[in-house]
């Protein structure tokens, strides 16, 4: 098939990472510069992707994801959601580190006001490394976006021949290509380039969520603690001092929190902090334990991990302060 007149227009947003890395050695796969190649050099490196849709490509930023920010959280959304207003496009790809795709993912799940797909992917060898995963994942993607089959269901992740759900997915592996989890099941996934899906997530996602950010120029400043044996008040007395609006706790086991800094988070949620409780474990939903956390206000995670409770604890402070509104958000997405 040569022919992309009749095809689907699926709109392909770079960010950097190791699927736009080079390094000089072919056998490589740290030690490389993340993001330096630009979409252009993505999208013709695989000219597959023409046979299943037609594409075109918009660098948004040339990062290694471990420096990820609001500010290109902001305008990665804001473009996402200008371009699937448009009646033409059917569809987006998005090109991403693997350091912090799942959280750039999640957030878009909560700001995107489409039921389009949305599709993100990354790479965990250079694009100059011997049997890079890139090109085939870069395909997949484009070939998710594309379907029809993806509609409705919320951001979603795709690498290493998988389909994973934006709240659920994480990196849990340092190097490996099979690296991205979903601790609550994937969706489905690519067999022979062909989407299956087996799962859906019964939570809001992409064209269901409450959150504009249309406005919004920068988030409210929400931090993650992560606990310990000998914790201590340290970090969250800082933080108090810092001026955050919410906290994170990384709890042990069922988002449990060690005594000294319970009275001090306790002192940050007299002073206004929204304090959510999650866990380190990896996996599980944080429920209901101690009394003396609903006295102090805490609010708990549910399954999210910290990365993405900052993330939902963020937009939900820019709709309200209101703790029991919060804890129902949490809930809910
Ligand atoms: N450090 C890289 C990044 O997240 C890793 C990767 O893309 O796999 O940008």
């Amino acid at each position: 098939m040569t022919c992309t007149a009749e095809k689907p227009n699926v709109i392909i947003l770079a960010t950097g990472g190791t699927i736009a890395g080079s390094a000089a050695d072919d056998t490589a796969t740290t030690g490389y510069q993340a993001g330096a190649l630009g979409v252009g050099v993505l999208i013709n490196a695989v000219p597959e992707i023409k046979n299943y849709a037609s594409v075109r490509g918009e660098q948004i930023a040339s990062l290694d994801s471990k420096d990820m920010s609001d500010d290109v959280w902001l305008k990665l959304s804001k473009k996402v959601n200008e371009l699937l207003s448009q009646s033409d496009v059917d569809g987006i790809v998005i090109t991403h580190g693997t350091d912090t795709l799942e959280e750039t993912a999640y957030f878009l799940n909560l700001t995107v006001q489409s039921k389009k797909p949305v599709v993100i992917t990354g790479a965990m060898r250079p694009a100059t490394a011997i049997s890079a995963d890139g090109p085939m994942n870069l395909l997949n993607a484009v070939r998710l976006a594309a379907s029809p089959l993806a509609f409705d269901r919320g951001v979603l992740v795709c690498l290493n021949d998988q389909i994973d759900s934006a709240r659920h997915v994480t990196k849990t592996h340092t190097t490996s290509l099979d690296t991205f989890k979903s601790p609550l099941g994937p969706l489905g996934f690519m067999n022979d380039g062909k989407p299956t899906f087996y799962n859906r997530v019964d939570r809001r996602h992409a064209g269901e969520t409450e959150f504009e950010i249309g406005a919004l120029t920068d988030l409210p400043y929400v931090k993650i603690i992560y606990g310990h044996a000998g914790d201590d008040a340290l970090f969250v007395d800082a933080a108090i001092q810092a001026g955050v609006r919410g906290l994170v706790y990384a709890g042990t086991g069922n988002g449990s929190i060690h005594q000294e800094a319970e009275a001090a988070l306790a002192r940050a949620a007299r002073a206004g902090i929204i304090v959510v409780r999650s866990t380190r474990t990896g996996s599980g939903t944080v429920i209901p334990a101690e009394q003396s956390y609903s006295e102090a206000g805490f609010l708990e995670g549910d399954s999210l991990p910290p990365q993405k409770c900052r993330i939902l604890l963020q937009l939900a402070l820019t709709r309200t302060t209101d703790r029991r509104q919060i804890q129902q958000m949490f809930y809910e997405y």
